[in-house]
């Protein structure tokens, strides 16, 4: 039998405790739900209560792939889009970005300047004035923005590509855009999240041909959504208290195309 000096049997005992940690974390981790344990995140971070220019996983957008400079996404689904992007422009097709990481607060200014009339909803330019029932103003805003803390573009994988407007996507140039990115994003890892609403998709945003997201940590993240987030946790900005009413987990964080989950 092999003798152990007393510190080789302190680092076995050290290395059986680390193992067997990890064991049972990876067991509850696989009976709870199945994420990979590199994408776990905080509540914090799924809200958007954070800085993307201080993050060490989130890179500045260079200014020949967006319309402006000083946007943020996280480095992994940069990477996927400018591979994609030089893919597209060898077929004839410019990507750019239009959105891409937006804080809490980014999302919190946009959302009070729609609720509080000072930004037109829907070609309706003061809601306040003509939507006085809180739930159907936050209603009508949510056909295509996002409530503080529940945007996917918290969360640095979602982009906006080429135009905010599904008309542009319907003809012409717009029309050769979309139909490359439906037949070849998902091989780049990008979804379409707000597609057309029917059967299989009857809750959520309308839809939005502009909005792609990065599947392989934002599944992940809905996942953790839908896990840990619910709508009590909606505060801090006008209008938050009908979060509950609405039920802004499940109909909007989770009412995705099946494609992006
Ligand atoms: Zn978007």
């Amino acid at each position: 039998m092999i003798k152990l000096d007393t510190l080789s049997r302190k680092l076995i005992l050290v290395l059986i405790s680390t193992v067997a940690a990890f064991h049972s974390l990876a067991q509850a981790t696989d009976a709870d739900f199945s994420i990979h344990p590199a994408t776990i995140v905080s509540d914090r971070f799924l809200m958007g209560k954070f800085s993307a220019s201080k993050r060490n996983d989130f890179v500045r957008i260079n200014k020949r792939y967006a319309s402006r400079t000083g946007m943020y996404m996280q480095k992994l689904p940069y990477d996927a889009f400018r591979a994609m992007h030089a893919a597209a422009k060898q077929d004839g097709i410019t990507l750019k970005i239009l959105s891409a990481s937006r804080s809490f607060y980014h999302q919190k200014s946009i959302w009070e300047a729609k609720w509080n009339g000072k930004r037109k909803v829907g070609g309706i330019s003061n809601i306040k004035r003509t939507i006085k029932d809180p739930t159907k103003r936050a209603r009508k805003i949510l056909e295509y923005s996002s409530m503080p803390g529940s945007s996917r573009h918290h969360w640095g994988t979602d982009i906006d590509l080429n135009a905010f407007n599904n008309r542009y996507f319907s003809k012409g140039q717009g029309k050769k855009v979309y139909s490359w990115l439906v037949r070849n994003a998902p091989r780049y890892g990008f979804c379409q999240p707000y597609t057309r609403k029917d059967a299989s998709r009857p809750n959520g945003y309308n839809e939005e041909k502009w909005h792609w997201s990065f599947k392989p940590l934002a599944a992940s993240y809905t996942k953790q959504a839908q896990l840990r987030l619910n709508d009590n946790i909606f505060n801090g900005f006008d209008g938050s208290k009908t979060a509950t009413r609405i039920g802004i987990i499940n109909r909007y964080v989770l009412g995705i195309h099946a494609n992006c989950y």
